[in-house]
């Protein structure tokens, strides 16, 4: 209904409004998703349900058992279609005539990632991505208690808080903070289609005031053509190291390297060679380094474990998973996630028993000289403090007072 209010009535009036109004009757929206102008269909939008499988959802939407078979056999490929998982969204793009034909099948790999079935023409298959886009935002925090609680008090992602502790865990012992250390963050957001939160892309610059000393990152591009990036300090020094300091974010470390303990499940003493880190069940175990996994596999003492050899002197171990996350002859990268705390073998608890050999001999990390992270090289410093100093000056200009 349309309600229009003259103040002086005459027909000249009446005629140039009227006029107006069919000029300005809103044109449709067009609405676009996945690719399609979903204006030309039915939508039905939908989630996987237990008992379906792609071929089950064609044949409820009025597909032929016989072009559903033909359909299937021409995507497995691609799409493999008993590989559906329960909860994820799907959408049908169905002819808009009495039929209801569907023409277009669409799954969500997750968040960002698609699979769209074709079925307009030929039958073909694709995956696509939604666009994103990434946003920077800035935020300052002061320590009453822990880091974690500085970040979620203000309602941000609490992965910023693992993400400043993968920083700095060469630098600040975040165990031991104090109350008003406080810090500043450049970071960048992503979202899909503009709108909708899909995590943190990563810290473009931080300082980190410990006992009222700065501590600088900045992350920067060291191989333009994989787009790597590393954390450097004011000075260009590298914030990381060859090693992780721990395989995982701890909740405490039950037993050090020691040539003698009494062992908690076989009753006796003997050495214990490795460090044990209690975590809760299903927590991630890193890589502490890169390297290529030698052994992922189980055995009655070590319960589920992975092996990992980083280069001609150094190799890695990690016991007691409840899960393995990586197959042996992988390459792996510090940081990756190699498997979950657990308890199988001989364990009491929830832990992860980290082992080290340094040119085959078992020894303690904790009491070795350890390779530093690669410098910076020459040729990008010029470009690093170009790079920085702008940021450098936007972490300046926010303040604890906004706060
Ligand atoms: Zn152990």
């Amino acid at each position: 209904m349309l309600l229009v209010v003259f103040t002086a009535c005459n027909e000249e009036s009446k005629k140039k409004d009227l006029a107006n109004n069919v000029k300005e009757e809103p044109a449709p929206v067009i609405v676009r998703d996945y690719g399609f102008v979903l204006n030309d269909y039915e939508v039905v939008r939908d989630t996987i349900k237990s008992g379906d499988s792609f071929g089950i959802i064609l044949g409820n939407h009025g597909v032929a058992p016989g072009k559903v078979f033909e359909i299937v056999q021409k995507v497995k490929d691609t799409f493999n279609p008993r590989r559906i998982v329960l909860g994820k969204p799907y959408t049908i793009l169905k002819e808009r005539d009495s039929a209801r034909t569907p023409r277009v099948f669409v799954y969500e790999n997750d968040a960002i990632n698609y699979t769209v079935v074709d079925l307009r023409d030929s039958i073909s298959v694709y995956t696509a991505k939604k666009p994103v886009t990434v946003t920077q935002k800035v935020v300052a925090g002061v320590i009453t208690s822990s880091l974690s609680e500085a970040i979620q008090d203000q309602g941000l992602n609490y992965l910023l808080a693992h993400e400043m502790n993968n920083i700095y865990q060469w630098s600040i012992d975040f165990f031991r903070l104090q109350k008003g250390d406080r810090f500043k963050l450049v970071y960048n957001e992503r979202y899909i289609n503009d709108s909708i939160y899909a995590g943190i892309e990563n810290i473009e610059a931080s300082v980190f005031y410990h006992q009222d000393k700065p501590y600088y990152a900045f992350n920067f591009v060291v191989d333009s053509l994989t787009g790597e990036r590393d954390y450097y300090d004011e000075k260009a020094r590298p914030m990381q190291s060859f090693f992780l300091k721990a395989p995982l974010n701890f909740s405490r470390i039950s037993s050090r390297f020691s040539p003698n303990r009494f062992h908690p499940v076989q009753k006796r003493w003997k050495a214990h060679k490795g460090t044990d880190y209690a975590a809760p069940y299903g927590t991630p175990i890193w890589s502490t380094a890169n390297g290529v996994v030698i052994a992922s596999s189980y055995t009655a003492g070590n319960g589920n474990y992975v092996k990992i050899k980083h280069n001609g002197t150094y190799t890695t171990q990690y016991l007691h998973m409840s899960r393995r996350g990586v197959k042996n002859g992988q390459r792996v990268k510090q940081g990756d996630i190699i498997g979950y705390v657990g308890s199988t073998g001989l364990a009491t608890g929830p832990h992860v028993c980290y082992r080290f050999w340094v040119n085959g001999k078992q020894v303690d990390p904790f009491r070795q000289n350890l390779p530093a992270a690669e410098p910076l090289e020459e040729k990008y410093i010029p470009v690093y403090f170009a790079t920085i100093a702008p940021l450098k000056t936007e972490l300046g200009k926010i303040n604890f007072e906004s706060i």
